[in-house]
């Protein structure tokens, strides 16, 4: 499978889940990369991302949604 960002063939170990099932099309030296670029150019959103995380329970791993519906 090729990469499509650095065009390098690779084996489909070298890709990162996309989280529904498949595999995304960048290769985790890609992802990476952009994930670094991310952070750096978005150093406010990951410092309150990493406050909000700590202060959140452990069993609240995902992003809670408000005004949310539980158990109808
Ligand atoms: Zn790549």
């Amino acid at each position: 499978m090729e990469c499509r960002r650095c065009k390098k063939d690779l084996d489909e170990d070298s890709f990162p889940s996309n989280g529904v099932g498949g595999i995304r099309h960048q290769c985790k030296e890609c992802m990476r990369e952009i994930n670094q670029r991310w952070r750096k150019q978005n150093k406010e959103k990951v410092a309150i991302y990493n406050k909000n995380r700590k202060s959140k329970p452990a069993q609240c791993a995902e992003v809670p949604t408000e005004n949310s519906t539980q158990g109808e």
